[in-house]
């Protein structure tokens, strides 16, 4: 309908035309590029036309040629004739090429030259030829290459590329980037400068460009050929969401990107016109009527009859707004300028324009006057490019709005803006919470791929069940796939995911002599995978070439080693709280304390005694402390049991009253000792912490083979960590262990003569299953894993904001419980620990059996004795009462064993003289 509405004006406006009388016809010379499609052009010139013929008294009549880029010689003839019918204003033409003769004609005739391409010789060409920097006869409408290349800095500095690869076709594209080139830190890592050459050569150029490992590329060529490299660039794999492009053609958004299947790649690109305001949108919708109506249209005010034709040939069905093209939409803008200009001017004042000739020396006469509105105009209806706001001293268009434009489904999108006259900033209309949003929309539609590294509890694969192989990812349980789907669940970031173990089984170590990264790290960089999940530390190293999130879990590096192997307590442990050497003197100190009283006893006066107290001059004196009674006060002092006989001299008394004291502190030293003793177990060499480790050489210790935990005692600063790796760097055999499992192995199978530096986490799970493991002394470090993934991925965010969420839920301590605890035979230690606890105070017979030796020992000698008394008793009365010693014997024993009998009579009373009789005797017969 609004189609067939714009037709009508202009078969209304046709209707006109035939009233209209003495028009004055104003020629103008165009010059198209041979070699391309310029129909849309002739189109929007003949919209103008027609417009123009309309509404206006002037016919508009072009000289159009087609030129090729290398007919310079030609076209500067053809300039030449055609300025010689009397040209207002020149257009084109579009190759820089054949440009510099026009211009040149131009410039010396003053005849103004409209350039609609990025032309970096504009200055050149009038510093070469003396210009005073007053008039010019040359008005660039296409953005200045210095604007361009400050916009192209911009956008690299606001995107934080730090290094990048250039792509670019001719050695102009070179220049379009000198901006960015010098806005450069010195000390940022170097550009790579790829040229492209021939489409045959993309292929291999591209797959150069893949072994850098970049990911940031400005793709400087012709628009026509930006979807063929971008093609080629997919199949290399180089078009992946952690790709990013920056597209310098203005005229990126006229491609028809749908030919591009599977990009996920940031695609970012500059635009001048825009498809779609509506000026643009009408324009295209006219331009489809003309071409439509073409001959009834522009018959009978153009005479270049052979043009029409060009609509004979038409390669658009319908004109949209995506088909216009920056250079149409400028040739458009420049006409348009040029005649509302002129028209202008005619209303103060009538210009001439005289037939010229190159070679004479005259000039235009209108030349100068428009050149000069034009250098000042102020133009902002009816143009596709947008508001001109006059021309700078070598014609270059001073303002204009560079749009930053994005591919997003297939369409490009605008991100934000570009001044000049703002030019180090880029006005983003694209807010960090629609990133966000779109991020979370991606990631929703993505099917992740996992890559992890095979090891209880994080990544473990499971048994077949009989008679059904397991497929995808139901081959693996453990913590990381646990992890994993309860960050893709539905209310959370609501993805997919594929997991595979690692292809060479290790976490990620750099090399620096092939300068390559192995394991999880090289699965990533390599694009094999977008995640890796499994107990991988994050280090600053690996944060060089990946990105990761925030930790789930925090761990430091601890000991593990074995716990000492119960041994069965000693008959003797009694014994063990003092040492043989203090038992040895103190029975030395026994034997002599018990001389010395007896010594001391036998010169004190005190200590010799009335044997008859009843008698008050007795003839003789008693002294009772034989080596016998001495040794006896002395045991029983040390036994706490006391004596019934005490020494009565001050010095005896005080010898006593020192072994006394001696015996309390030797037995509260005992008693303090004994618990400890009968209870502790007999220990190896024993180890409290990494100093300890360190300064010890019968322990070997090593770690993980290429993890983190080597890193870190490689790289420290710490001497004893430094002195610690040394160590098991010279250890023979090697003390590294590919994996933890065989760490915990070799621990628990050497005996205490190997100690693993494990990650505490893994420590933990070990000790939830293997009661014999024990963790010595404290975390060395602290650290944490991470998920990682390709430096600058888009959804590391999302993931971050997903543990986040789980940390604070309490989603990671249950996923931890479960896999640590629970799951495989977790919680097994925690049990055995408190029945333990249970026995600890018990003594068993073990601990004190010595005791109970010594008892039997002690009695069975007291009866070995008891019976040699006996016998010598039984000699006695044989030999006294010479009766045969078996009857003697007999009756001995008869007696001895009538336990009734409580009395016995003395057979011979006169044969035991009682000064024979020991001192006890006496007394107890006394009694
Ligand atoms: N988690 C370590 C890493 O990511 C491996 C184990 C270790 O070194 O103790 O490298």
């Amino acid at each position: 309908m609004a189609k067939f509405l714009v037709f009508m004006v202009l078969v209304s406006m046709s209707c006109v035309i035939s009233v209209k009388h003495e028009r004055k016809v104003i020629n103008i010379a165009v010059f198209l590029d041979a070699d391309e499609q310029n129909e849309i052009a002739i189109l929007a010139l003949s919209s103008i036309i027609r417009t123009v013929y309309s509404r206006t008294n002037y016919l508009l009549r072009p000289l159009i040629h087609r030129m090729h880029k290398y007919e310079v010689f030609k076209t500067g003839q053809l300039a030449c004739s055609l300025l010689e019918q009397g040209v207002s204003a020149i257009f084109g033409p579009e190759s820089p090429e054949i440009n510099d003769i026009v211009q040149s004609i131009s410039m010396s005739l003053q005849i103004p030259q409209f350039q609609t391409f990025w032309n970096s010789r504009l200055k050149t060409l009038y510093d070469h030829q003396g210009y005073n920097g007053n008039e010019i006869y040359t008005f660039n409408l296409h953005p200045s290459p210095t604007n361009l290349a400050k916009a192209l800095a911009t956008l690299v500095r606001e995107n934080d590329w730090k290094n990048y690869i250039v792509i670019y076709e001719n050695d102009e594209g070179l220049l379009r980037l000198q901006e960015a080139l010098k806005r450069r830190n010195t000390q940022e890592p170097a550009i790579i400068f790829k040229k492209l050459g021939d489409r045959e050569n993309y292929r291999s150029m591209l797959k150069e460009i893949k072994h850098t490992g970049m990911l940031h590329f400005i793709l400087d060529c012709e628009t026509e050929n930006i979807l063929e490299v971008l093609k080629e660039a997919n199949e290399q794999k180089l078009l992946t969401e952690f790709h990013s492009y920056i597209l310098t053609s203005l005229d990126a958004h006229t491609l028809n990107w749908f030919e591009l299947k599977g990009v996920s790649s940031n695609i970012t690109a500059f635009r001048l016109v825009d498809p779609s305001s509506n000026i643009v949108k009408e324009a295209a919708s006219v331009w489809t009527l003309v071409m439509k109506y073409s001959e009834d249209y522009l018959h009978p005010y153009w005479n270049a009859s052979e043009d029409i034709d060009l609509f004979n040939n038409k390669h658009f069905s319908e004109i949209t707004s995506f088909n216009i093209r920056t250079k149409t939409a400028l040739f458009y803008d420049a006409v348009n300028l040029f005649f509302n200009t002129f028209a202008e001017m005619e209303k103060k004042e009538l210009l001439i324009i005289k037939p010229l000739s190159c070679q004479a020396s005259e000039k235009s006469s209108h030349g100068t006057k428009l050149s000069q509105a034009l250098k000042k105009v102020h133009s902002e209806v009816g143009l596709l490019s947008g508001p001109i706001k006059g021309f700078d001293s070598y014609g270059y268009r001073k303002n204009f709005q560079l749009k930053i434009v994005e591919l997003d489904e297939k369409r490009f999108r605008t991100i934000g803006t570009w001044t000049p006259q703002k030019a180090d900033k880029i006005d983003f209309t694209v807010t960090v919470e629609d990133r966000d949003t779109e991020t979370k929309r991606k990631i929703q539609q993505m099917t992740f791929r996992v890559v992890s590294r095979v090891g209880a509890p994080y990544f473990i694969r499971k048994e077949d069940p009989p008679g059904r192989i397991l497929k995808g990812n139901d081959r693996y349980e453990g913590y990381s796939i646990d992890l994993m789907k309860e960050i893709c669940k539905p209310n959370n970031l609501n993805c997919s995911f594929t997991f595979e173990p690692v292809s060479d089984g290790m976490y990620g170590n750099y090399d620096p002599n092939t300068k390559k990264w192995n394991g999880l790290i090289k699965d990533l960089i390599e694009f094999r995978a977008e995640l890796a999940v499994c107990d991988l530390t994050i280090t600053y190293e690996r944060k060089t070439a990946v990105d990761f999130t925030v930790p789930f879990m925090t761990l430091g590096v601890s000991i593990l080693y074995s716990k000492a192997v119960k041994e069965p307590p000693e008959l003797l442990s009694f014994s063990h709280p003092l040492s043989l050497d203090v038992w040895l003197y103190m029975f030395t100190a026994y034997l002599l304390i018990s001389i010395t009283i007896f010594l001391v006893a036998r010169l004190n006066p005190n200590d010799w005694e009335n044997p008859h107290p009843c008698n008050p001059n007795p003839e003789t004196l008693e002294n009772i402390w034989s080596i016998r009674n001495c040794c006896w006060l002395t045991l029983g002092s040390f036994m706490a049991q006391g004596c019934d006989i005490l020494p009565k001299g001050i010095s005896t008394r005080l010898v006593a009253a020192m072994w006394w004291f001696f015996v309390l502190i030797m037995i509260a030293c005992y008693t303090a000792n004994m618990t400890a003793f009968l209870t502790m177990e007999r220990m190896g060499p024993t180890i409290e912490s990494a100093e300890d480790l360190a300064a010890q050489n019968k322990i070997k210790y090593g770690c993980v083979k290429g993890g983190s935990t080597a890193s870190f005692f490689k790289d420290t600063n710490f001497s004893t960590y430094h002195r610690m790796w040394v160590q098991m760097e010279s250890a023979e055999p090697s003390v590294f262990e590919t994996s933890n499992k065989d760490g915990v192995k070799r621990v628990l199978t050497s005996k205490r003569k190997y100690a693993f530096l494990m990650e505490s986490s893994n420590i933990e799970y070990e000790m939830e299953r293997n009661c014999d493991l024990i963790q010595v002394g404290n975390n060395l470090d602290s650290k944490g894993y991470g998920i990682a993934m390709r430096t600058n991925a888009p959804y590391r965010k999302s993931f971050n904001e997903a543990i986040l969420k789980m940390q604070e839920m309490g989603v990671l301590v249950r996923l931890k419980d479960k896999w640590w605890k629970e799951m495989h035979g977790g919680g097994q230690c925690t049990k055995d620990k408190h029945s333990e606890d249970a026995t600890a105070t018990e003594l068993g017979l073990d601990h004190v059996g010595g005791v109970f030796v010594v008892l039997a020992v002690g009695v069975c000698l007291a009866m070995l004795i008891a019976i040699c008394e006996f016998l010598w008793n039984v000699r006695k009365v044989t030999v006294t009462e010479k009766v045969a010693p078996k009857e003697a014997f007999m009756r001995e024993l008869h007696f001895a064993l009538n336990i009734w009998a409580r009395k016995k009579a003395v057979l011979n009373s006169a044969s035991r003289s009682p000064s024979a009789l020991p001192a006890e005797r006496l007394s107890n017969k006394s009694r």
